[in-house]
């Protein structure tokens, strides 16, 4: 069926090139079609060559990605109620509040508490919610073969992960419980503006200083690679020299890359499993949809879009935080806001607001994700090899869900939505078709 739509397609191809009259052959590009041909766009059957992508991915394998992915919709819930479980017995037991005492009893000063209380208290929810965190990132991993990792070289990361998280929260909660004793009940505004400007500070340093601390990066060497994207990067206005890449096969084969930083730390770089498993044209697109994050500004556009949710989210810390302490302040033993104690309340109350808020945070970046989806076609031109880089990202994100599963569960659209992006991008530019990309299989048959 879909194979006989292709065969009609070509017949008709032909057919405008005859009756057109021109001489040269259809693919000179000097030569651009007459205006009045828009026949060949019309026959394209966007939602068959859609299905004809979509059926690369073999019928087990789809329903293996389908598992795993809805399993995380569960996890969402599992990951909320255990964080609220274990604040509430930091609290109940007073176990928090002994933290505190025992930060106390070690030094006065008071940023050096602050300091003191965090490494107790993330060192103790790390080991209490070990046991989820190994199911979820080592066994669930392994079990739909998305993890190549052993277990002590994923220990080794989650290690890291720790430490990273120790410093960076201590950079945040020094100065917030610091504005909290001085600004008294309007703290929270300039908490979340405190906030916003780590997230943003973080988002910068990261590239540099905290990827290395789990991937190798060196430079890209191979010319027939690294050209064409150094080129792609100069059409887009992009001021690179380099392209880095990385040895994601550590951990996984997911495909990926991105395009982070600016001026000083502003790098192209793209993971060794992209290099392995694609082609160059799906290379191409794929750094295309990276080039349009950075030239669309969409690190910025999403810090504004999320900054507005964690205004919203720190005026209901604010409040719920006072209103739980004066019912059950004294038998926490939790002093009142400026007290680090308080932070398993203010932990709840932050998992409450953006576990309900899901649907928000993923519709924000699924469309900035989409956007970088047509300035990826726009410039790399190469909508098959995006097609076929679409389906290998439905390995672990479902092809074909619903509208109403993809509005609430997706950061990024899904398979369905990019290739029928692709596909209508395709039909408008017949030209680009790419017979190899078309025809490649991206699977092995299982
Ligand atoms: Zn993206």
């Amino acid at each position: 069926m879909v194979r006989a739509g292709r065969f009609a397609l070509l017949t008709i191809l032909l057919f405008a090139v005859f009756e057109s009259g021109q001489t040269s052959a259809p693919g000179d590009p000097s030569d651009p079609p007459p205006a009045n041909q828009p026949a060949v766009a019309h026959v394209f059957d966007v939602r068959a060559a859609v299905d004809t992508y979509l059926a690369k991915m073999p019928p087990g394998q789809r329903a293996r990605s389908d598992a795993y992915f809805e399993g995380g919709y569960w996890l969402l819930l599992w990951d909320f109620l255990s964080t609220v479980i274990v604040m509430w017995l930091l609290l109940r037991f007073r176990w928090s509040a002994r933290m505190r005492n025992l930060a106390e009893r070690l030094t006065r000063l008071r940023p050096l508490q602050t300091v003191l209380y965090w490494i107790q208290f993330i060192v103790v929810v790390s080991v209490v919610t070990f046991p989820l965190s190994i199911y979820e990132g080592y066994f669930r991993e392994r079990k739909y073969g998305l993890l190549n990792q052993t277990f002590g070289s994923w220990m080794r990361d989650q290690m890291v992960m720790l430490i990273v998280s120790v410093v960076l929260g201590a950079i945040l909660m020094v100065p917030l419980f610091g504005l909290v004793r001085r600004l008294g009940k309007s703290w929270w505004v300039c908490g979340a503006t405190l906030t916003i400007v780590f997230a943003a500070f973080v988002t910068l340093i990261a590239p540099v200083y905290i990827a290395p601390l789990f991937n190798k990066y060196t430079r890209l060497q191979d010319p027939r690679i690294k050209d064409p994207i150094l080129s792609l990067a100069r059409a887009n206005g992009i001021p690179a020299s380099d392209v880095y890449e990385f040895d994601a096969s550590r951990q996984s084969n997911r495909v990926s890359a991105n395009v982070s930083g600016f001026a000083g730390t502003l790098r192209i770089s793209l993971n060794d499993n992209l290099l392995k498993r694609c082609t160059l044209p799906e290379i191409e697109t794929t750094m295309g949809h990276e080039m349009g994050h950075y030239v669309l500004n969409h690190g910025y556009k999403g810090l504004v879009m999320n900054g507005v949710l964690v205004v919203i989210g720190f005026a209901f810390l604010s409040w719920s935080i006072n209103s739980s302490l004066v019912r059950w302040g004294e038998k926490w033993d939790v002093r009142g806001i400026t007290d680090v104690a308080v932070l398993p309340l203010a932990v709840i109350a932050f998992s409450l607001y953006f576990f309900l808020m899901t649907p928000v945070t993923n519709t924000i970046s699924r469309t900035l994700e989409y956007e970088a989806d047509m300035y990826g076609l726009n410039t790399a031109q190469q909508p098959d090899g995006e097609a076929n880089v679409d389906m290998l990202l439905g390995e672990y994100r479902k092809l074909d869900p619903g509208p109403f599963e993809e509005f609430i569960f997706f950061d990024h659209p899904s398979g369905r939505t990019r290739i029928t992006a692709a596909m209508r991008w395709k039909a408008e530019h017949p030209q680009s078709e790419s017979a190899e990309e078309v025809a490649r299989p991206i699977f092995d048959a299982k």
